[in-house]
């Protein structure tokens, strides 16, 4: 008799953002002619730039003769793509990375998912709180998190509180743990670990043999001089980190797909008999077994965002994006607002007036104002009494939504 893997019961279900989208639908439906602005997306809106759109088209082209058709292609990705990555992302800020340490996919989403089966069943978890949901999630389903609590917890993970209180800088966790999940430029927070605070973890890990799971989807919007792009910029951390990058909001290749893991030669693990193990070796294994690579054109549209043309257009799109944060930011502060993040990521995080539900906050924010954003508590326990807001939006409609926030008297 067939079984199902039961720890997928264990997880509590997207509950919330099944339940924001009826809340709209609903609304929607009471005032149909009601202009609703959403601020909650978590997708790019901007079409490919130019540069992209032309490598694509040429390597359609590409595909319609025998001479240049391209079938299965390498695994770990095309040769031309990883050089200019490395090129691009790495040695132009003095960071060494080796082609066979590049690991091109699909996502980010299935590499940050997926990397956790390359390490025992028995690893110590740590995460955020609030949190990518993707990393805890992909945990539960492997069996490593144990029952989920009361509290919105699972029993086996370690959470790192990131919070006003502590900068968005969780502290070192008290019991030790294996594996170490950080995300900067932070979703949700919209927050970025600054230097010091990526050294302090490496060094932690470096001295605990724990491995952090860098996830730096969102390392394009960086502006400030401080927080590193890449945690290979901080020494030692080529011995204890895989880091995942990816083109989806550098480039807006949301429904394109493309992004790449690197994984250190350096970095080693241990196996159940103590010996040290390569974690390239194993993922490398598991991307030629499960894996058959990203397709021709889209490695040639990404190899193009690399290209002087593609460089300058997106950060023509990436100044778009990062414009409608500064209008989030400074609009709601100047309201009497407290706003964090959007200054090195296209995300904002509304910190509401003390004893404020952030689900009922999302219900005040529609009708009062008719703008849609994501209520903090979606992203885990420690993201209650904060909200969502993302900077992905059109110009026009995002001014739109300030100028409605600032309109209304929102908190009497
Ligand atoms: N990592 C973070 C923190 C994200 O917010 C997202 C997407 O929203 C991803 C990874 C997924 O990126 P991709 O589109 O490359 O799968």
């Amino acid at each position: 008799m067939a079984q199902i893997n039961s720890n997928y019961l264990k997880l509590p279900g997207s509950y919330l953002f099944a339940a924001i989208a009826k809340k709209v639908a609903a609304y929607r439906e009471k005032h149909p002619d009601a202009d609703i602005i959403r601020l909650g997306i978590g997708d790019v809106t901007r079409p490919l730039v130019p540069a992209v759109i032309n490598a694509m088209h040429r390597a359609v082209d590409d595909m319609a003769s025998a001479e240049t058709f391209h079938g299965y292609g390498p695994e770990q990705g095309y040769d031309f793509l990883i050089d200019a990555i490395i090129r691009a992302e790495y040695a132009d800020r003095g960071v060494e990375v080796a082609r066979d340490e590049v690991f091109v996919s699909d996502g980010s989403k299935c590499d940050v998912a997926n990397i956790q089966e390359i390490f025992d069943l028995g690893s110590r978890v740590a995460i955020c709180d609030p949190v990518y949901p993707v990393y805890l999630d992909t945990n539960v389903m492997a069996g490593r998190t144990g029952e989920l609590q009361g509290d919105g917890h699972f029993a086996g993970v370690t959470y790192l509180l990131a919070s006003a209180e502590n900068g968005f800088a969780p502290a070192l966790p008290e019991k030790p743990v294996d594996l170490i999940y950080l995300c900067s430029p932070n979703n949700p927070t919209g927050t970025a670990l600054s230097r010091e605070e990526l050294a302090k973890w490496v060094a932690y890990a470096k001295e605990t043999e724990a491995v952090i799971l860098f996830d730096s989807a969102y390392s394009s919007y960086i502006r400030e001089s401080d927080p590193p792009r890449s945690i290979y910029e901080i020494e030692g951390a080529r011995e204890v980190a895989i880091e995942f990058k990816s083109f989806s909001k550098t480039a807006g290749f949301t429904g394109v797909r493309c992004a790449f893991t690197v994984v250190p030669k350096e970095l080693k693990c241990r196996d159940r008999a103590g010996k040290l193990q390569s974690l390239n070796a194993l993922w490398l294994r598991r991307q030629c077994t499960k894996f058959n690579g990203v397709s021709y054109v889209v490695q040639r549209g990404a190899e193009a965002v690399y290209s002087p043309e593609g460089m300058s257009e997106i950060r023509a799109q990436i100044d778009y994006y990062m414009e409608n944060a500064r209008i989030i930011r400074e609009g709601l502060t100047e309201a009497g607002c407290t706003v964090f993040g959007g200054k090195n990521a296209p995300y904002l995080w509304w910190k509401l007036p003390d004893g404020l539900d952030s689900m009922n906050f999302a219900d005040t924010l529609l009708e009062r104002c008719r703008v849609v954003g994501t209520p903090g508590v979606g992203f885990g326990p420690g993201g209650e009494g904060y909200f969502r807001l993302t900077a992905f939006g059109d110009r026009n409609r995002t001014i739109e939504a300030v100028e409605r926030i600032r309109s209304t008297q929102l908190f009497h």
